[in-house]
């Protein structure tokens, strides 16, 4: 046998995080609206957030950062982020052609490493989906 190649590692690294979440959220439900469907880890204080990537992290450690969050489903956890308007410092969309900066850059990194979809993310922060592609991938923002 070969030894596993960069993209099987990543793989066996997703498929773990993606267990872990599952193992997590399978009694948990939406704090707003009850659903059981399609949960998000959402943290309530933007300035509290530590990180996205803790279901790779020890259990002490993952429950001090899951207790700054609170279980949304996608659609609450989009109508929220609508709301927040954070993404474009309070107006609520971002534009389609908006152009990427580094916080945007890295809350699609956060949001993949917390489980999103790519195709969730670029609905929920409302860009193209190959932008998303794109940064995810690494073949564009590097340097972020
Ligand atoms: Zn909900």
């Amino acid at each position: 046998m070969p030894m596993a190649t960069k993209e099987e590692q990543r793989k066996y690294q997703r498929e773990w995080v993606a267990r872990h979440r599952q193992e997590y959220l399978k009694d948990k439900f939406c704090v707003r609206c009850g659903s059981k469907e399609e949960l998000r880890v959402h943290h309530k204080d933007r300035n509290l957030k530590v990180s996205h990537s803790i279901w790779s992290w020890s259990e002490i450690r993952r429950k001090t950062e899951l207790a700054k969050c609170e279980i949304l489903c996608q659609t609450c956890h989009v109508e929220h982020h609508r709301q927040d308007g954070a993404y474009q410092g309070g107006k609520g969309k971002i534009p389609t052609n908006a152009k990427l900066n580094s916080t945007i850059v890295k809350e699609i990194r956060n949001l993949s490493l917390s489980g999103s979809s790519n195709r969730d993310i670029a609905r929920l922060l409302i860009i193209p989906r190959q932008t998303v592609d794109d940064v995810i991938s690494r073949r564009s923002w590097k340097m972020v």
